[in-house]
């Protein structure tokens, strides 16, 4: 839920159109009734990541839930980028900055991935879902970024589309720099999908750059010359891309972004 009194978004999953009516569940009502002090009739946006957004007002309020009324269509749904961030788990607090971060940048796909040296093994997947959630209702977009469970770097490649590129931010310097990839990444007609795999406090073993490396679709890219915290690592390389093919770029935007 967002928390901005001007523009309080909720996402919701059913379908949106004119005159329907959405239950909220009981967090939700909690929210808008008690911690935003929302009464009935009072004024909302919401958004199903399929629908567009839409103006609704509140129908019901009570301890176990409410209900909205849906009224007119505020914007039409836009195509959010297609960037998958792959990211080695890391601690608590990194990780949900990760989560919201990555989707107020516009990640579609948060996947995190257990590398040799990953310390954070066990994901509160639920948790970093919610987090998603909140901020794509807080930046405004009009879509929540999956959130895989967690995989190992192995089973992270099984099945992977042969068309999507993977940027693997690689510490030790190996890779060529970030700017220059996407540069030449944009240059190509399509523009093809992209990942970004960033790996843990601990880094990733020399054993597992060197499979990543033998990969086609990988190319292994430098983040300048410091070593940046692995959240800097994924929300400057999101960033980059953004800024270079996504939709921070006029064109970018017009084609797709919010
Ligand atoms: N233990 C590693 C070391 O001291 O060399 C540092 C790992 S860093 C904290 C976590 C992750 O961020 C790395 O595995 C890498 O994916 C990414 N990263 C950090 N700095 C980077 C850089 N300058 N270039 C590319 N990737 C970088």
């Amino acid at each position: 839920m967002s928390r901005n009194a001007d523009k309080l978004r909720l996402f919701v999953e059913c379908g949106l159109v004119a005159g329907a009516c959405v239950t909220i569940d009981r967090a939700q009502a909690h929210y808008l009734g008690h911690v935003m002090r929302r009464g009935i009739g009072d004024p909302l946006l919401v958004f199903n990541g399929r629908d567009g957004e839409w103006r609704a007002r509140v129908d019901a309020l009570g301890k176990g839930g409410g209900a909205l009324i849906v009224h007119e269509a505020t914007r039409a749904q836009s195509r959010d980028s297609d960037l998958w961030v792959l990211f080695a788990p890391v601690k608590r607090t990194p990780i949900d900055r990760i989560a919201r971060e990555a989707t107020t940048l516009g990640a579609s796909r948060l996947a995190p991935v257990l590398t040799r040296h990953t310390v954070a093994r066990r994901i509160n997947t639920a948790r970093l879902r919610a987090n998603a959630r909140e901020a794509a209702e807080q930046c405004g977009r009009l879509s929540v970024p999956e959130v895989a469970n967690p995989v190992s770097l192995t089973a992270a490649f099984e099945a992977w589309p042969a068309e999507r590129r993977l940027l693997v931010a690689d510490e030790t310097g190996a890779g060529r720099a970030i700017a220059d990839v996407l540069i030449a990444l944009g240059r190509e007609d399509p523009v093809p999908p992209s990942a970004i795999l960033t790996g843990p406090e601990g880094g990733f073993e020399a054993g597992e750059l060197d499979a990543l490396g033998d990969l086609p679709f990988v190319i292994r890219v430098r983040l300048g010359p410091r070593i940046l915290r692995a959240e800097t690592a994924v929300l400057s390389a999101l960033a980059c891309w953004q800024a270079l093919i996504g939709d921070w770029r006029e064109e970018g935007a017009a084609a797709g972004g919010r």
